[in-house]
């Protein structure tokens, strides 16, 4: 810790010249109220400490700045960290604050005054943390500056940005290696959430870290689950609602959208159905977008429509869901700008909607631009890559994590495709329709008017051009418009079929279309079905807000408390979640703790953040005590375990957690299910066979008039236990 003009509201030994991990565990509970660390985080700080360099990828929301910050406090001097976008730290530093550091940062947003004002702390070693941005810090000035003061650590984030193939590329990051030659003696480390084993490389080599201890914690974010939906007969915004209004009816959400204009459109349109939305793009102002940007941080409950502009500098942490109402152009910015959803740890959703167009105008816009050749092909494979992921009938999670090199066992069973496996079937007899047709109609047609042909559908330009003489008119009736357009989207991405350059949409064959079209070879796909909205069947939580299945009195609670955050941000002026998250708010509206010291063991409150907060919460949740703690008609018990449950616990870490039997617990999720608020297939873990054998059972007993398992567990030789049974029975009662 530096010498600060201002005593440390928290006592650690800042003049501890040597500071070892005790130091580092008791900042971590003192300052920033956990009680453990996480993933390599302890690992990578007492590399730090030791004075050695570290390249950390962690997931977003893996903890990622305690990293630097820790040895920052720990280890004398300042902390100098790197950081690319000025919203990112303005909310660090703010963030910083409330916990009562010494922080600042140095941009070209501060007047010269303010930033004179900086300088000073720094000579003056006033400062426990500072951040900077890339081209300031490399300039000779500030590196001149960084020489007269004492340093604690240097932190490079979003490492990444010094990839020149990446969408992040910054010029400016490339020049940062100069600290390796004029800070020889002060510990380095680079961040980043997303690097593919090529990137890496390219971090250790241009920052000059050839040194550096690799951290590279697990890519999987298990709370989010991935949804890859193609756009069939419903267009991709009305899908986009039925997700919205399914699953997210009052949280937080980005929409990422292909165009500024479709940003604002897909607002607007948002608005319409009842929902606050703002839009974001580089075409507005820098106030606009600033705006934007403070009321997303701010309100609860917010959507933002952006385009990939959108989303660097955001760390807010109980986004719900991120949306896609577009292909990305790479797995890379489809994993960091989903990646921007439950940073907070809780269940959170990762949805996308394309269609065939987004692939076609995707390869055009790399077709049209004006990088080199090889640049293009790199492009190209990336996109495919990505279509691929989207095209994929199996775990999109193994997919995306084997695309970090990653290799994961199991599938995940929190993806679309392992809570409701696609169909899959043996497509070649109608890719050959699709290809002659394509072929009879001359290349010089779209899809839709394809579909029309093989659905024999009379329209005058089919008529005028005289395709409904041709043989493959009306032959492909026993397939539905949406399964030709899935069908011509597979064709399309597998390379049978190509678009035009000039972007009439038009498809023709490839070279390898002819080989299909004489049997030679064979031809799968993803069975064409409307695919339903996911529901959890693996005893992961779908619900995705932390809040979602309190009691009607511990949410009436919760949103008590919430309004209290909301006033205490006002005030501090800092978003909300600087406060606390929501996690935070959960566990004070279920353990209603009474007295300051009680308040040690929630999870996210420190020492700081009791004492500034401490009071204001415990009065907000004195006036909750007398009142009967639930009027939803189920027990505290069952509420205790269904909370467990909301944290994605399974039924056995529940039965461990609570001491209580598996049948108990199984017992409350039974009672949970008749009272509406979970489903059977949330909680057991059966296919649909097996279903099907307890329910023909239930119906021989008539279980359900004479509402005892008994005999069925008997007749099922016990095959099933009883709670499961229960389970079941609650869902049809
Ligand atoms: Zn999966």
């Amino acid at each position: 810790m530096s010498s600060s003009a201002t005593a440390p509201i928290v006592e650690f030994s800042p003049t501890d010249p040597n500071p070892d991990m005790d130091d580092a565990q008791r900042i971590l509970e003192k300052l920033f109220g956990y009680k453990a660390f996480r993933l390599d985080q302890a690992a990578i700080i007492e590399t730090l400490l030791a004075g050695g360099d570290a390249l950390a990828l962690m997931p977003t929301g893996g903890g990622k700045s305690l990293c630097y910050q820790i040895p920052a406090l720990a280890r004398s001097g300042t902390g100098i960290v790197v950081s690319p976008l000025i919203a990112l730290m303005q909310d660090q530093v703010d963030a910083l604050r409330v916990l009562g550091l010494d922080a600042n940062f140095l941009n070209s947003s501060q007047s010269l005054d303010e930033q004179r004002e900086v300088v000073s702390a720094l000579r003056n070693g006033m400062l426990d943390l500072l951040y900077i941005a890339p081209e300031r810090l490399v300039q000779e000035r500030t590196l001149a500056l960084l020489d007269q003061v004492e340093l604690s650590v240097i932190a490079i984030d979003e490492a990444h940005c010094v990839s020149q193939w990446g969408h992040d590329f910054r010029p400016e990051y490339r020049q940062l290696s100069i600290l390796a030659k004029r800070f020889p003696n002060v510990p380095r480390i680079a961040l980043t959430a997303t690097a593919d084993t090529r990137t890496r490389q390219e971090i250790l080599d241009e920052l000059s870290l050839g040194k550096a201890r690799k951290f590279v914690a697990s890519f999987d974010r298990p709370n989010i689950c991935y949804t890859i939906t193609e756009t069939g007969s419903m267009s991709a915004r009305e899908r986009l609602w039925r997700f919205i209004e399914g699953d997210h009816a009052t949280d937080s959400g980005i929409v990422y959208c292909l165009s500024r204009r479709s940003t604002e459109e897909t607002a607007a349109w948002l608005k319409k159905k009842g929902r606050q939305a703002v839009f974001y793009h580089a075409g507005m102002s820098s106030n606009e977008r600033r705006d934007a940007q403070t009321r997303f941080l701010a309100e609860d409950g917010l959507i933002v429509t952006a385009t990939n502009a959108f989303g660097m500098g955001i760390d807010k942490p109980d986004v719900r869901f991120v949306a896609h109402l577009t292909l990305p152009k790479t797995i890379e910015a489809y994993y960091q700008e989903t990646g921007r959803a439950g940073r907070d740890g809780s269940p959170a959703n990762a949805w996308m909607a394309y269609g065939l167009q987004d692939i076609v105008q995707q390869r055009q816009w790399i077709a049209k631009s004006d990088g080199a050749e090889s640049f293009k092909i790199i492009q190209n494979k990336k996109l495919d890559a990505l279509i691929g992921l989207a095209e994929m009938a199996q775990c999109r999670r193994q997919a995306l994590l084997l695309y970090f090199g990653e290799e994961m066992r199991e599938p995940c069973g929190n993806c679309d495709n392992c809570i409701s496996p696609p169909e899959t079937i043996d497509a070649t007899r109608l890719a050959q329709m699709a290809l002659s047709t394509v072929f009879r109609t001359e290349q010089r047609f779209g899809v839709s008017y394809l579909v029309n042909v093989l659905l024999g559908k009379v329209d005058t330009r089919i008529t005028q051009n005289g395709h409904d003489k041709l043989s493959v008119f009306g032959i492909g009736r026993e397939l539905e418009a949406i399964g030709w357009r899935s069908l011509f989207r597979q064709l399309t991405s597998a390379g049978y079929l190509v678009g035009d350059l000039e972007g009439y949409g038009t498809l023709a064959l490839s070279g390898l279309a002819r080989p299909l079209l004489r049997g030679e070879t064979t031809f799968t796909m993803r069975a064409p079905a409307e695919r339903v909205s996911k529901k959890s069947r693996s005893g992961k939580p779908s619900k995705s807000t932390a809040s979602a299945m309190l009691s009607t009195e511990d949410r009436s609670l919760f949103d008590a408390l919430k309004d209290l955050r909301r006033e205490l941000a006002a005030k501090t002026k800092v978003p909300p979640f600087v406060i606390c998250h929501d996690k935070t708010l959960v566990e004070l509206a279920r353990k209603r703790p009474e007295k300051l010291i009680e308040l040690n063991d929630i999870t996210g409150l420190g020492a700081v953040k009791i004492k500034k907060y401490g009071r204001a919460l415990l009065e907000v949740i004195s006036h909750f005590h007398d009142k009967p703690q639930l009027d939803n008609n189920l027990s505290a018990t069952i509420n205790a375990t269904l909370a467990l449950h909301l944290e994605g616990n399974d039924v056995e870490t529940i039965s461990q957690k609570r001491e209580l039997d598996v049948e108990t617990i199984l017992e409350h999720f039974a009672e949970a299910i008749e009272a509406g608020v979970l489903q059977a297939e949330d909680v057991v873990d059966l296919d649909g066979e097996q279903i099907d054998e307890i329910h023909g059972v239930f119906e021989e007993l008539a279980v359900l008039e004479k509402g005892d398992v008994g005999p069925a567990y008997r007749v099922l030789n016990e095959k099933y236990s009883l709670g499961v049974l229960k389970c079941l029975l609650a869902e049809i009662a």
